[in-house]
């Protein structure tokens, strides 16, 4: 089998993962391996030539832009941190909706600090460009994970994430504030697959689609 028959699918577990299986099982692809039984990385599929990734969220684009996965599935929210260099995407496939926000404590939506506005996010870019478009300068802090706590202990004024009902958000005290973005997943394709393995791609995105309706 030449580099140019096989087709590698980068997906991230998870939310992600299980809205995306059926996508593919319209497309043809079923998977062999169940990623939550098996340890590995690399997933086998009804296909000898179909390979399936297993990644964190934020790698996806970076195993695509660099051509070792053809495809992937990866939110909106990690691509407009990437910066989408180097893909193509295609399609919306209109899964793990939820929207990028800013947030802080409840009825502090007016408040400012005397200083700039601290911003705890893991969402860097994002959050930048935001507060740089309506022309405020503010202070970012990188987080990981659980940014809810940043404005409980004192260590921002607001968080950027990413929302679905606000639960969370309001089950320690904070609320949205403003919307930033609608969030989805797309699909995306490296650059160069889309023209050295153009039937092929394009098939998959053709199947893809007429899923997503
Ligand atoms: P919520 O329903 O707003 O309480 O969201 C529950 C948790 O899941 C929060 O920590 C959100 O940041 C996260 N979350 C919600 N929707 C998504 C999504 N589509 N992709 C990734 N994380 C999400």
């Amino acid at each position: 089998m030449s580099e140019n028959d096989r087709l590698i699918i980068a997906l991230s577990k998870g939310r992600i993962f299980k809205e995306t299986l059926p996508l593919l099982n319209h497309a043809g692809i079923e998977l062999v391996d169940d990623p939550d039984a098996s340890r590995k990385l690399i997933l086998d599929t009804n296909h000898a030539d179909v390979k399936v990734l297993i990644l964190r969220a934020t790698d996806v684009p970076t195993y695509v832009q660099y051509g070792a996965a053809d495809v992937g599935v990866a939110g909106k929210d990690v691509l407009m941190e990437h910066g989408g260099e180097g893909l193509y995407e295609p399609v919306d496939l209109k899964i793990a909706r939820c929207k990028l926000m800013t947030a802080g404590r409840q009825g502090e939506q007016d408040v400012r600090p005397a200083q700039r506005l601290r911003v705890a996010t893991k969402f860097v870019n994002s959050t930048r460009r935001f507060y740089a478009s309506r022309g405020e300068q503010v202070e970012i802090i990188k987080l990981y994970g659980s940014m809810e706590l940043a404005p409980l202990v004192g260590l921002a004024d607001r968080i950027v994430d990413v929302v679905d009902t606000g639960n969370t958000l309001r089950a320690n005290g904070l609320e949205p504030f403003e919307h930033i973005a609608d969030i989805s997943s797309r699909l995306i394709v490296n650059k160069a697959a889309m023209k050295m393995k153009h039937a092929r791609v394009k098939a998959l995105i053709d199947q893809i689609s007429e899923a997503v309706g």
